[in-house]
């Protein structure tokens, strides 16, 4: 049998995250007020690349993959309770 290596199945493909710039006030040098990017990348560091400033991970950014992993734990417990 062979083993299909690819990214196109969820449960290998690597997760994204959605990031956010949360620099506070004047940046670039005072160009823009702040700064709102948001971009999804995948899992690690990332740099605001119109401010420089460190993304942060949002919560709220959940990628596929994360959401059919909660969907299928909400629904083996959905099971769980059925057979009570
Ligand atoms: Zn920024």
């Amino acid at each position: 049998m062979k083993k299909a290596k690819k990214y196109s199945n969820p449960n290998t493909r690597p997760l994204d995250y959605l990031y956010r710039c949360v620099s506070q006030g004047p940046v670039n040098n005072g160009l823009k007020k702040d700064c709102t990017f948001e971009h999804t990348f995948m899992e690690g560091d990332h740099n605001c690349p119109l401010c420089g400033n460190k993304l942060e991970r949002t919560t709220k950014g959940l990628s596929v993959s994360e959401i059919l992993r909660k969907g299928q734990q909400i629904e083996t417990r959905n099971k769980k309770n059925e057979q009570k």
